[in-house]
């Protein structure tokens, strides 16, 4: 199949699988187009992910957390939606900026064509200029000679005014390029009212609405609380004009969310998805989903440890520490319990000893994740404090690995002013602070140090002893540095500098001296983890907590 409209001519051999979401958001959209991807890869297809977000920001990059969530960062330093960390986790499929389109890029690109004038005087419109400019982009991804199924997640609800475009890219890419190599999946909702009885209306209503723009699904997943009997899916299936085999229960699952590719395996999703799509695979091999799914089942001891940060009324903000710190658990035979901690509260809890014994109580690690802005820092300050003086595991991620630095100068060298430039900028002691190069360049606008850059780790450390090696590749996102004035008091004073990068100019990663593990890093090693694959310092950060039997 060829796409050419206005574009370069592109031959794809791939299959494309649309997911669409219906009646409200925050159904696990994004979840659910991973397992589509995980059950395909189990069949031995060879898989692409891609997301399309229909709001007008280039990137969620300048996005409050509050707003969006995480902000998840590829290799080559893009700054996504935190679905694309769903993919990564879920499938092996290679993710980079390419693999995230906003309303705002795709504009953004087609006003930059109009101004240099390669619509060659005509009137640039939604239709086609900005449908093929996503149907390009979609097309872009499956065109690689290796891919089987490319699935495409459109953001947003169906209904909503912003996603039409993207939908209507969709509807037009079945006409493009054949009935028979486009596939419609749609996710719903299913709500159970007073007196515990389903209802089905909203999901047919949402099909309607979907209809209308000219989308006939083949596939509903349908969130229910439980799986839903036969007699309620056909009404759907009949209502709906779907196959009575592929209404779907994506019913809530009580484990981990890594039951959900064998919940739908075992409703023949991936059967129903290869037989619709007239592609040819192998039998699914599922053991690792499974293996997984029964460690946790199984584990009959659970490790508390206390997240604390200032963003943590909201679940998806921490998306990615969650799920690694889950996968370490996983490697460890255990179950983990994250109790969040606002790092506000704990300024206010004013760092007295009594307090914070209260606070962390039965806690036998203490994370400390990213960030930005000044609010609820010196709650974060007290808990390193806490964690160095109390011998707990801790594990500072990038804002964490700067806390243990601000920590150790003002309680340890004796700074009680030491602080990030970040936070104060005028501070005598600026243990944290940006480049020279950088300072004159204002807060926002370039500068960050975003994507994979290598650390080379110190021989003897605990960190180079997690790895097993001396160079890593990790994924930065971050503008402030460890300043290297510093350096050699903070060496005098027994803090251990355990990774710099390459050059010997940056400072990757920290350690307590004498403390059973206390590691901080520059980096993001939450966006390398997965369920089969755990990050070697979330495991090592889960086997000391652990073995923390204070
Ligand atoms: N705000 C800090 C910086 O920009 C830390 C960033 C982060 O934790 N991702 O350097």
């Amino acid at each position: 199949m060829t796409f050419s409209k206005g574009y370069k001519i592109i031959t794809s051999m791939s299959k494309y699988i649309f997911v669409t979401g219906g009646v409200c958001s925050s159904l696990g959209k994004g979840i659910a187009a991973a397992s589509l991807g995980t059950l395909l890869e189990c069949r031995g297809l060879r898989v692409r992910m891609m997301k399309a977000d229909p709001y007008l920001n280039v990137d969620p990059g300048t996005m409050s957390p509050y707003q969006h969530g995480e902000v998840y960062v590829t290799a080559d330093g893009a700054e996504t939606d935190l679905d694309l960390g769903n993919y990564e986790r879920f499938t092996t499929a290679p993710l980079s900026k390419a693999n995230s389109m906003t309303t705002g890029q795709i504009y953004q690109a087609v006003i930059q064509k109009e101004r240099e004038g390669k619509y060659l005087g005509r009137t640039v419109q939604v239709i086609p200029h900005i449908t093929d400019e996503i149907k390009f982009r979609i097309f872009a991804i499956g065109e690689s000679p290796d891919v089987d199924v490319t699935i495409i997640e459109i953001g947003g609800t169906v209904g909503d005014i912003e996603s039409i475009p993207f939908l209507e890219a969709a509807r037009q890419f079945r006409h493009d390029i054949g009935r028979e190599n486009v596939l419609y999946v749609h996710l719903t909702l299913i709500p159970e009212v007073i007196g515990g009885e389903l209802k089905t209306k909203p999901t047919q209503h949402s099909v309607k609405a979907l209809r209308e723009l000219g989308i006939q699904p083949d596939i509903l997943l349908c969130r229910t609380p439980v799986q839903m009997e036969e007699g309620m899916s056909k009404k759907i299936a009949l209502f709906t004009n779907v196959d009575d085999d592929a209404v779907i229960s994506a019913y809530d699952i009580q484990t981990t969310i890594y039951e959900i590719p064998l919940a739908y395996h075992k409703q023949n999703l991936d059967s129903i998805a290869i037989k619709k799509l007239g592609i040819k695979a192998g039998k699914a091999d599922l053991t690792q989903w499974e293996k997984v799914v029964n460690i946790f089942k199984t584990a009959d001891k659970t490790v508390k440890i206390a997240l604390v940060g200032k963003y943590i009324h909201l679940n998806d903000t921490y998306k990615s520490i969650v799920e690694a710190l889950f996968h370490g658990a996983i490697a460890n035979n255990v179950k983990v319990d994250i109790v969040k901690i606002d790092s506000e509260e704990l300024e206010k809890a004013a760092c007295e000893n009594s307090s914070l014994d209260k606070l962390f109580e039965g806690i036998k690690g203490i994370l400390v994740p990213g960030g930005f802005g000044q609010r609820g820092i010196d709650g974060m300050v007290c808990a390193a404090g806490y964690a160095r003086e109390n011998n707990i595991p801790y594990f500072g991620i990038c804002l964490g690995m700067q806390i243990m630095v601000i920590e150790y100068a003002r309680n340890i060298l004796q700074y009680p002013e030491a602080n990030s430039r970040e936070f104060s900028p005028d501070t005598k002691y600026p243990v944290i602070s940006l480049l020279e190069e950088q300072i004159d360049i204002k807060m926002f606008g370039g500068t960050m140090r975003l994507g994979n850059n290598e650390s080379k780790l110190s021989p003897g450390s605990k960190i180079r002893k997690a790895y097993g090696k001396d160079l890593i590749v990790e994924r930065h996102r971050h503008r402030f540095e460890f300043s290297n004035r510093f350096k050699d008091e903070f060496l005098n004073a027994g803090f251990i500098i355990s990774g710099y990068t390459p050059d010997g100019s940056l400072v990757e990663a920290v350690e307590w001296k004498d403390h059973p593990w206390g590691i901080g890093v520059q980096f993001h090693p939450e966006f390398n983890s997965k369920p089969f694959s755990p990050h070697p310092l979330f495991v090592e950060f889960i086997r000391a907590s652990k073995e923390n039997e204070k």
